[in-house]
């Protein structure tokens, strides 16, 4: 029975059984069988991968194996930006960095928000919801769950390894090269609308008195109406994400 070598290299190892990570394997080769399927039934989700090379020669995903074809897979390069372009093209380049989240990762979806991403993210949007508002929108999906990113119309996507949420962010800053992007207070972590400067006079009959007493710079959410203030969980986050930007500057 003719086989077919595949070898997966950096991160895409995390998909891999442990016998089979960092060094080339055998698989069965199946007649009429695209690259893509046969790189997503051992594990490795279509989004992640950035480049492959059948045989030195890199190709799409359309592309039929053959048999005693010699696969290497690569991940995506750090950053939607910049870099070198392979000579054949898995999607097309990104031109804004937007994201949408599964419903795990509410945590994540603050942080992204509070540094200026368009982040769409609600607790009870379904897989192929998730899926087709990724595609539609040409939002990078980030998610937990690996069958979400198998979905076919899913372009943009990422699996987020860490369970915590400030690792998280620190993850999707460097796979996504976010390191540059200021916390500057545009975007409401509640609804992802955008978040401007307020009187405080304006606001006034809103505040807790000792909000009242105590601060005096506002923000507020244009779209749903959240007000923001120094000393609330906004300015909390904003410290986590100067603890993960300045981690990445030190690296
Ligand atoms: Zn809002």
């Amino acid at each position: 029975m003719p086989n077919v070598t595949i070898h997966c290299h950096a991160e895409l190892n995390d998909f891999l059984p442990r016998d089979r990570q960092d060094t080339p394997f055998t698989v069965p080769w199946v007649d009429n069988g695209s690259i893509k399927n046969l790189i997503e039934s051992v594990g490795v989700p279509h989004p992640e991968i950035g480049l492959l090379l059948v045989n030195n020669a890199a190709v799409d995903f359309t592309y039929l194996v053959q048999p005693g074809d010699q696969i290497e897979v690569s991940p995506s390069s750090g950053s939607s930006a910049g870099g070198a372009q392979p000579a054949v093209r898995l999607r097309p380049p990104l031109t804004t960095t937007r994201f949408i989240l599964d419903t795990h990762l509410g945590r994540l979806a603050g942080y992204l928000r509070m540094l200026g991403f368009d982040t769409l993210y609600r607790n009870d949007f379904d897989d192929p919801e998730l899926a087709r508002l990724a595609h539609d929108q040409t939002r990078i999906l980030l998610t937990r769950d690996i069958g979400l990113l198998k979905r076919s119309l899913v372009i943009y996507g990422y699996f987020v390894r860490a369970t915590d949420p400030e690792r998280q962010l620190r993850e999707v800053a460097q796979r996504f090269n976010l390191a540059h992007a200021a916390a500057s207070f545009e975007r409401c972590m509640r609804c992802n609308g955008l978040v401007q400067r307020v009187d405080k006079a304006q606001i006034d009959h809103l505040l807790e008195p000792r909000t009242r007493q105590y601060y005096h710079v506002f923000h507020q959410c244009r779209e749903c109406g959240q007000i923001y203030w120094q000393g609330s969980h906004f300015a909390r986050m904003q410290a986590v994400i100067e603890r993960v930007m300045q981690a990445k500057h030190d690296e």
